[in-house]
């Protein structure tokens, strides 16, 4: 940590990367990281760039910045284990590249690494970045909405594991800088009737196998449902923790590819999505299929580890 400050102070461009379809926690690790270098070195230029995500545009605008920048600029890239993962691969034109990351490592890119997986949001690695060097660094209320939005987004509401004394002591921390919890509850919450509906199609449509559960998402039920694709993978959390299904899926169709959402309360399923292009954490990764007739051989991946993980219960 000491060591990618003394970086931020060398730099006197700093340009922040996330991962491809950011999330709420990619967007606050971000526009939080880039408060926190705004408010404390005012004199820098801290842009904060990549894929844009409706779901959590309160939080900041993505900046439109040209090659050039990037000449004698230091590169951070917040929240992404795989390097084909982050967003606007010119992050490599930095003249160094930084990688704050909590996903269990894949790729080890970058020049200066901060990996920990203890921390159930990259988020919280930021919080807690601020809070260490408090005395020399300041945060404003834009920068604590960010992180407190990245960290609740990412922690299923303070729900998953990894949360713990700290993340609550960040969160308080972050309260006492202005932020108003309902305010972010409120912007996280909103739903429009068309996604009521594609829960509706969620429940009667799902898939059952020995100990899975799936949903797939197919381009003619989100344009059906008119919702984005961002709003279509939201889903997978409804077809979680039901009885007997420890393991479950959203499968969203793109042109290429199809992305899978796994989840699991049961078995650890980051291996299994190494097998499929994917990863991400012991019990939420993701993961792609070439293309449906891929399927078959996934579902019997995904029985075999639930069948492993019942046998040595
Ligand atoms: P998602 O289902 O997209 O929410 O992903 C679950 C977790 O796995 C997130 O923390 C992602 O950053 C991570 N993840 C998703 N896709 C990949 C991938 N292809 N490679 C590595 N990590 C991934």
């Amino acid at each position: 940590m000491q060591r990618i400050l003394n970086k931020i102070k060398e730099y006197d461009c700093i340009i922040i990367h996330g991962h491809k379809r950011p999330d709420g926690d990619c967007y606050g690790a971000q526009f939080g990281l880039k408060n926190i270098i705004e408010s404390s070195f005012p004199e820098k230029n801290v842009y904060v760039v990549g894929e844009k995500s409706d779901f959590v545009d309160f939080i900041g605008k993505m900046n439109n910045i040209t090659d050039d920048a990037y000449e004698n600029a230091l590169s951070i890239v917040v929240d992404t284990a795989v390097q084909d993962r982050i967003s606007d691969p010119r992050y490599i034109k930095g003249k160094e590249v930084v990688k704050i990351d909590h996903h269990i490592p894949v790729d080890d890119y970058g020049d200066l690494r901060w990996v920990d997986t203890s921390f159930p949001s990259c988020a919280q690695m930021i919080a807690y970045f601020y809070y260490k060097f408090k005395n020399e660094l300041k945060l404003t209320l834009d920068g604590a909405i960010a992180l407190y939005t990245g960290i609740v987004t990412d922690t299923g509401r303070f729900r998953f594991r990894g949360v713990s004394k700290l993340t609550h002591q960040l969160a308080g921390m972050l309260i006492e800088k202005g932020v108003d919890v309902e305010y972010i509850d409120n912007k996280l919450s909103q739903e429009s009737l068309d996604m009521i509906a594609l829960k509706g199609y969620v429940y009667s449509n799902f898939v059952t196998t020995d100990g899975f559960i799936y949903i797939k998402m197919t381009r003619d039920v989100i344009e059906k449902y008119s919702v984005t694709d961002e709003q279509a993978a939201s889903m997978v959390g409804l077809i979680g923790g039901i009885q007997g299904y420890p393991v479950w899926a959203l499968m969203i169709e793109y042109p290429n590819e199809i992305r899978i959402r796994l989840r699991s309360n049961g078995p650890t399923i980051d291996k299994l999505a190494n097998l499929y292009g994917g990863g991400g954490h012991a019990k939420a990764s993701g993961a792609k299929l070439e293309g449906w007739e891929q399927l078959p051989a996934f579902i019997k991946d995904v029985e075999d580890v639930v069948r492993k993980y019942k046998e040595e219960l």
